[in-house]
């Protein structure tokens, strides 16, 4: 039997408010319906979710979920591989955690690692894999991994794995062989839906936070495209995708959303691609469909979107009547210098028509900013303030500050040092010496933005309070107090053991 492994969620307990975010593993959720579609065995132990709440001090972490020792004992006894999921840079530890225990115990056993392709906030395998080799794990498997999961599968089934290293599999990394991955999953479409009934989904519905603004009892996230064709320096995605944005076709989504309603219950889907709206016309299908359909669904769009890609703004009434409820943008910076270093674009005229549009049209916005990117002095920053508060006054619902980090995979990289482990690089980066700076600015400007709201909008900031505690939350800002309260009480609780 292959057993598939979701590894614990790290916080940085310094930082309650930007780490610690909660992502359903859809990746790992894909590679077993993949398997199983093969009919190949497998188990699903998802570390984080099957006890989210039992929490562990490590040195400036707070680990979530199971112990080491117990998803040991949870391993059957005819387990032939493990196949741990690299879901995100910030669960790095829980990761390695997890190669070495599961290494020690069982040393016969091949542990591979899996690279999550379709997250801003995953890793580059192939740029750490000898950090995972170091840990005791056989192998990294780079690209996507639905890709190769079966040819990978039969191999540990067959009891052969000490012949991998004669065999060509690509993108699969070994301590002394590395092959790159090339191919893509052409047709989206003939992929099975995520195996979620594999997984605890109801312990990721009762923590009340996710990575979206949750405002519905149950959720699902989904990826209705994969790949994104630009080439942001921060970025990990131009390294695992190499530039290729391909789609689900709309009915294939729209099927998955009836049978997520009919199955499980489920009317609020968060949408997690990188980047979902690069063809506009297959976005106005998805709406024309789910209208015709009269489907009764709210979807976010919870990972982000080029708006520039959504050239026609009435294709944000369409979205709208189709239950787009909320949609996240990426300006960066204020400053076209420091946008042209980081290898980006941003057009503020058009964006600031668009949240002008979706003010009106009730979809919440969320503008995000990203602080210190090598080169930016100042005066870049100014200007990113100068930008928030345009967007304020137009009537952006939320901004997210981010202090940039080095990912594994992205252009920049080698260009810092100065952190111990690989779940340091997260957006709350202490380790940078101008991380002081960097945050006093970000605190100011998160002070400003509420005052800005204040002036511009004090009814969307008074209604703030209601949603807060009728835990409806329609931005990320009303949720991520919520989730830090939480993590705080836990990590109290673990103080005291
Ligand atoms: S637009 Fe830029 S930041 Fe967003 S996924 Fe694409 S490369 Fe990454």
């Amino acid at each position: 039997m292959i057993v598939l492994v979701n590894p614990n969620l790290v916080v940085q307990r310094n930082d309650p408010f930007t780490t610690g975010i909660v992502y359903m593993p859809i990746g790992l959720a894909y590679t077993a319906a993949v398997l199983r579609e093969k009919g190949l065995p497998l188990k699903v132990i998802d570390a984080f979710a099957e006890n989210p709440y039992q929490t562990e001090r490590k040195a400036s972490f707070l680990i979530l979920g199971l112990k080491s020792e117990e998803v040991i004992a949870r391993l059957p006894q005819n387990t032939v591989a493990v196949w741990i999921y690299g879901i995100n840079l910030t669960s790095h530890i829980a990761t390695l955690n997890l190669v070495s225990t599961i290494k020690l115990a069982y040393p016969k056993i091949p542990v591979i690692v899996l690279e999550n392709t379709q997250a801003v906030t995953a890793y580059s395998l192939s740029d750490v894999a000898d950090a995972f080799f170091a840990a005791g794990a056989d192998a990294c498997l780079t690209g996507e991994s639905e890709l190769r999961a079966v040819e990978l599968a039969q191999l540990c089934l067959s009891g052969e794995w000490g012949r991998v290293s004669e065999i060509h599999l690509d993108g699969l990394c070994l301590p002394n062989k590395k092959n790159v991955a090339t191919g893509y999953v052409g047709d989206l479409d003939l992929l099975p839906y995520p195996a979620w009934d594999l997984f605890p989904i109801e312990n990721y519905w009762n923590l009340c936070f996710s990575h979206g603004p949750l405002s519905a009892r149950r959720y699902l996230p989904l990826l209705t495209s994969r790949g994104c064709p630009y080439t942001c320096r921060f970025c990990v995605a131009p390294q695992t995708n190499h530039q290729r944005w391909r789609p689900r076709s709309a009915q294939n989504i729209v099927l998955e959303m009836e049978r997520a309603a009919k199955t499980y219950g489920v009317y609020e889907f968060h949408i997690e691609d990188l980047n979902p709206t690069v063809s506009e016309a297959r976005i106005r299908e998805l709406c024309h469909l789910i209208i015709q359909r009269q489907l009764k669904v709210a979807w976010k769009i919870a990972a982000g979107t080029k708006i520039e890609t959504i050239k026609n703004l009435d294709t944000l009434d369409l979205m709208a009547a189709a239950g787009c409820r909320y949609i996240s943008i990426s300006p960066e910076s204020g400053s076209s210098r420091v946008l042209r270093l980081m290898g980006k674009f941003f057009d503020f005229e058009h964006a600031v028509r668009a949240v002008r549009r979706m003010n009106k049209l009730g979809i919440s916005s969320q503008a995000c900013f990203v602080l210190g990117f090598p080169g930016e002095e100042n005066g870049d920053r100014e200007q990113t303030l100068k930008m928030v508060r345009e967007m304020t006054r137009e009537g952006v619902d939320e901004i997210a500050l981010f202090i940039i980090t080095p990912v594994p995979g992205s252009a920049i990289f080698s260009e810092f040092s100065g952190y111990g482990s690989l779940s340091e690089l997260n957006f709350t980066p202490s380790w940078r010496k101008d991380y002081q700076k960097l945050n006093r600015f970000r605190v100011r400007l998160y002070l400003l933005f509420l005052i800005w709201k204040l002036r511009w909008h004090p009814k969307k900031l008074f209604q703030q309070p209601f949603r807060f505690l009728r835990k409806c939350f329609h931005t990320k800002m009303e949720m991520v107090p919520y989730r830090a309260m939480v993590f705080k009480r836990l990590d109290n609780r673990a103080a005291r053991r």
